[in-house]
C-alpha cells in the first residue's frame, strides 16, 4: 500500500512537447497503479484552462498536485493556486522544462514518485509581475519579440529560438529602460532586460547564473545596446553563463524592480507573451511562495 492515503490530483497537458507528454502520462499512471496511490487528472483544453482547473481542484487543505507540461503550464497552475495549502510536483513534460532544473536532477518518473511517497519538499519563491505571477523570469524586448515571432512561426525548442535570435539580431531595435531598485538606479539603452526567478529559460539559456529559487531575491539581467558582431560572438556565452563578464551586461539582485520603457514592447512570462504590450512593469519576489517536491 502507498504511503500517500488521499487523492492526488493531476493536470496534464496533453498538446505539451507536440503531445509527448500523453505517452509519459500513460506511463506514470502504470507506475502509480502499481503503488496502490490513488489518483484524479484533467487535461488541459486550451489555453489558460490549467489556472481555472487547478483553482477549481484545490481547497488548500494539503492535497497534492502533480503538472505534466512545460513552464508554460506550470505557470498557469501557479497563478491559480498561490496562498493554497498544497504540494505541488512538476513533471518535466514540455519542451522548455527550465523551472525544473531548480528542482534537482531529473531521474524519471519512479524516482520521482519516491520523492512523493517519502514528501520530500521544499519551499520556492515566485516572482510577481503587475498582477501575474511567474516562476522562471519575466523578460522585455529583444527576447520577448523572439518568442512573439517563434509563435507566429509554431517554431519551439532550441533551434527554433537560436533562429529567431539571429532574425531580430537585424531587425530589433533599441529602447530605452528606466529601472529603479532599493540599490541602482538606471537609465539606459536596453537590448533586452529580465527578471530572473529561475537560472534558465528559453530551454537552457542561463540567463541568471546566480538566481537561486529560494534566496526571496530576484536577478536582473541587462544587456545594454551591443554591436552585432560582439552580440553574435558573445552569444554561446549564454549557455554557460559567463556572459556576465561582458561590459554590456549588468547583473544584480533586488527585492523589487520599477520598470518604465520608451515605448510598449511584448512581455514574456515563463516563455509566454502577455496578451497586451506594455511600458511599465513592476516586479516583486513573493517568498517562500510554494511548497514544491524536490527530485
Ligand atoms: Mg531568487
Amino acid at each position: 500500500m502507498s504511503k500517500i492515503k488521499s487523492q492526488i490530483q493531476i493536470i496534464v497537458n496533453p498538446t505539451a512537447n507536440r503531445g509527448k507528454s500523453k505517452a509519459l502520462f500513460k506511463e506514470f499512471i502504470s507506475l502509480m497503479d502499481k503503488r496502490g496511490i490513488k489518483y484524479k487528472y484533467h487535461c488541459t483544453e486550451y489555453p489558460g484552462h490549467a489556472t481555472l482547473i487547478s483553482d477549481k481542484i484545490t481547497s488548500g487543505k494539503g492535497e497534492i498536485l502533480l503538472i505534466f507540461g512545460g513552464d508554460g503550464t506550470y505557470n498557469e497552475v501557479e497563478n491559480g493556486c498561490i496562498g493554497k495549502d498544497i504540494i505541488i510536483g512538476h513533471i518535466p513534460a514540455g519542451s522548455c522544462n527550465d523551472f525544473t532544473r531548480e528542482l534537482g536532477e531529473w531521474s524519471g518518473l519512479n524516482s520521482f514518485l519516491d520523492s512523493v511517497e517519502n514528501n520530500n519538499t521544499m519551499l520556492i519563491d515566485a516572482g510577481i509581475v503587475n498582477d501575474r505571477l511567474f516562476l522562471t523570469n519575466v523578460g522585455a524586448g529583444f527576447d520577448a519579440q523572439i518568442i512573439h515571432d517563434m509563435n507566429k512561426r509554431n517554431m519551439k525548442g532550441n533551434l527554433g529560438y537560436v533562429l529567431m535570435v539571429f532574425k531580430n539580431l537585424f531587425e530589433f531595435e533599441c529602447f530605452k529602460a528606466n529601472i529603479e531598485t532599493y540599490e541602482k538606479k538606471l537609465n539606459l539603452d536596453l537590448l533586452m532586460l529580465t527578471v530572473n526567478n529561475a537560472t534558465t529559460y528559453g530551454g537552457g539559456f542561463k540567463i541568471a547564473p546566480a538566481a537561486n529559487v529560494k534566496d526571496g531575491m530576484l536577478d536582473i539581467c541587462l544587456i545594454t545596446s551591443i554591436s552585432k558582431p560582439k552580440f553574435i560572438s558573445n552569444f554561446p556565452k549564454v549557455y554557460s553563463g559567463t556572459h556576465l563578464k561582458i561590459d554590456e551586461v549588468i547583473y544584480w539582485k533586488t527585492k523589487k524592480v520599477n520598470i518604465k520603457l520608451d515605448r510598449k514592447l511584448p512581455i514574456q512570462v515563463d516563455g509566454e507573451l502577455l496578451p497586451e504590450k506594455l511600458d511599465e512593469l513592476i516586479v516583486d519576489v513573493i517568498p517562500d511562495a510554494f511548497r514544491v517536491f524536490k527530485y
